[in-house]
């Protein structure tokens, strides 16, 4: 699927329905893309994808999937019905269940755009650790998102100081998705790797993913807009 639209993608991590659709009917479907993750589609489910669809929106299904291959494949295949922009699964789950998933969409004529979670951006050095992986970060990031291209994802999503090393790293065109953004003055919350959004896409970030930033704002399409409008004149110079 070409990538003509917008390069902001709100997450909607609300705990209602119609919180969710309230926020969406206040953006512009021109200027944002949505994302709806686990929490809200496990609450509302493909017709809350559909509802949001039918308001004009590419919506980026961040289920980030991670099961054995044929399993993913399904579930990756079920999102591309639903007609949804972009899917994920998480590159740790093997060449073996990428290759399933890109496989599955190879016949449709107009597939999602299939990335891979590298690093979660809420894990710093010692959540590794923890997991008894000694790597930096930035070199588990590396080693997944090389994988990830390897196996014909179209990108990866990484945290944006991430996205700076593999912009230089990856075939032209690798899509780096980056949540982690936080405006200045925000709260970090549970994020770890954070950045603004002016500096992830000067950094080589393709798309950001913005969620409490704009959700938990006291005017969440003026702050949306506002984001907008700073991207918008950093890309004109
Ligand atoms: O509120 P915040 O801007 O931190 O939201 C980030 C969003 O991006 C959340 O919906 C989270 O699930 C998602 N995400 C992430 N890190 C990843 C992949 C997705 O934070 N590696």
């Amino acid at each position: 699927m070409a990538d003509a639209g917008s390069n902001l993608i709100v997450a909607l991590d609300y705990d209602s329905a119609e919180a969710a659709l309230d926020l969406a009917k206040r953006l512009d479907p021109a200027t944002v893309r949505l994302k709806v993750g686990k929490q809200l589609f496990t609450l509302a489910g493909p017709d809350m994808v559909r509802s949001l669809q039918n308001l004009g929106f590419d919506i980026f299904l961040d289920l980030k999937f991670h099961d054995i291959p044929t399993t993913v494949a399904k579930a990756v295949k079920a999102a591309a019905e639903l007609g949804v922009w972009m899917v994920n699964v998480h590159a740790s789950g093997g060449s073996r269940m990428m290759r399933a998933a890109r496989e599955a969409l190879n016949d449709l004529s107009r597939p999602p755009l299939l990335v891979g979670v590298t690093v979660l951006t809420s894990m710093d050095r010692d959540d590794l650790a923890e997991l008894g992986c000694d790597d930096e970060p930035i070199d588990r990031v590396c080693q997944l998102a090389a994988l990830a291209e390897s196996a014909g994802l179209d990108g990866v999503v990484c945290s944006a100081a991430e996205a700076t090393v593999l912009s230089t790293r990856q075939r032209d065109g690798f899509l780096l998705v980056t949540p982690g953004i936080r405006l200045a003055g925000d709260e970090a919350g549970d994020q770890r790797r954070i950045v603004t959004p002016e500096r992830a896409v000067a950094g080589g970030a393709t798309h950001l993913v913005v969620g409490r930033s704009i959700t938990g704002s006291d005017d969440p399409a003026k702050t949306a807009a506002d984001i907008r409008a700073s991207l918008d004149a950093y890309a004109s110079g």
